[in-house]
């Protein structure tokens, strides 16, 4: 399939850094595919961020409600979810019903074409003339990215948002963790300055992999890697913080940490991509965050987490006013509605109400 764009084919399309791809994801200088966070610059994360607050404060009310709803009545979108998902899957649909948008979707390829041997982009193109919008999570790394590329050039383009791609990326997440971290720390200096620890499976966990490329986007961070050997994170994403000179720190003892940083970012072990039950071999339990971490965490701190968790969080942390992670659940609605808002060029209808 050998199929060429803007004077560029696939591979070497592939083959390009994150900065680069930037021009194909977006449209009349608008962000139309939302692909990956090396896509994003600092304007673009405090808009998303402004514009998320303003979104929250609309649906207070009835009328505000209603006009949010409003906004894209008639546009329709296709979620294409074939890795198990349910809080993703349903927070975007929670964001397409707030703003008037009606979902199909997709959660099997076994009910599909593609047991007839049918390309998967074919499949996804298909199903991209009925709609106007793809949320598409996908096992394999760099699918997204292939999608919105071929979607590029057909005469009726349909925007692409990757809300995940295997053990690459998570963007959407990114974005909800970068608006949950702006909150947090409003009323203290932002996010700049700030040291972020990120606890665990770090070689294998998306989320981590997009916010730290986010990351970049603030001035002093220190990141603190703290995870056991294996599970460390991968170099191509160290390559890329030193080039972007992001300070960070890669470390195996939890408690050493502690109380130094504003944000612990905790994540369960992703076993689901072991190849011969490595994970098994690893003592996780050192990477939990544990009750006692409270007392000498920063009253100001916030730990964070994507779920869904397992024992990295006992409970009982749930009550502790640091503890962020449901607060994250409910701002990743409020983030994907004002990312499809703003690809649907709806961001100034926002912010004039
Ligand atoms: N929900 C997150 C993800 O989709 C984190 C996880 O599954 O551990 O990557």
């Amino acid at each position: 399939m050998a199929k060429v764009i803007k004077g560029i084919d696939w591979e070497t399309f592939h083959k390009l850094r994150g900065s680069e791809k930037k021009e194909y994801f977006i449209r009349d200088e608008k962000i139309f595919h939302i692909i990956m966070p090396q896509q994003f610059d600092r304007p673009f994360l405090d808009e998303i961020c402004e514009l998320t607050s303003k979104i929250r404060g609309i649906a207070k009310g009835n009328k505000g409600i209603a006009f949010l709803q409003s906004l894209l009545q008639g546009k329709r979108a296709m979620l294409y979810f074939v890795q198990p998902s349910t809080r993703t899957f349903l927070s975007f649909m929670a964001a397409c019903q707030i703003l008037g948008i009606q979902c199909s979707d997709v959660r099997d390829t076994a009910t599909s074409s593609e047991m007839k041997g049918e390309w998967q982009e074919d499949t996804v193109r298909t199903f991209s003339s009925y709609v106007d919008l793809i949320v598409m999570r996908h096992p394999q790394a760099g699918f997204a990215e292939r999608i919105a590329f071929l979607l590029n050039q057909i005469s009726r383009p349909v925007p692409v948002i990757n809300a995940g791609s295997g053990k690459d990326q998570h963007p959407t997440q990114a974005l909800l963790d970068i608006y949950t971290l702006h909150r947090s720390f409003e009323n203290y200096g932002g996010i700049d300055g700030k040291k972020i620890a990120f606890v665990g499976d770090l070689r294998r966990g998306r989320t981590v992999r997009s916010l730290a490329y986010l990351l970049r986007n603030y001035s002093d961070v220190t990141l603190y890697f703290v995870a056991p050997p294996e599970l460390q994170l991968g170099e191509d994403l160290k390559e890329y913080l030193r080039e972007q000179q992001v300070a960070f720190e890669e470390m195996d003892r939890l408690e050493e940490v502690i109380p130094s940083v504003d944000a612990v970012y905790m994540t369960r072990i992703q076993d689901e991509y072991d190849e011969a039950g490595e994970s098994k071999r690893i003592d996780y339990s050192a990477y939990y965050f544990k009750k006692e971490y409270l007392k000498i965490l920063p009253p100001n701190a916030i730990i964070m987490h994507p779920l869904p968790r397992r024992d990295e969080i006992p409970v009982e942390i749930d009550a502790d006013k640091r503890a962020m992670y449901w607060r994250q659940v409910r701002n990743g609605m409020w983030v994907r509605v004002t990312l499809i808002a703003t690809i649907f060029l709806k961001d100034k209808d926002i912010k004039e109400y």
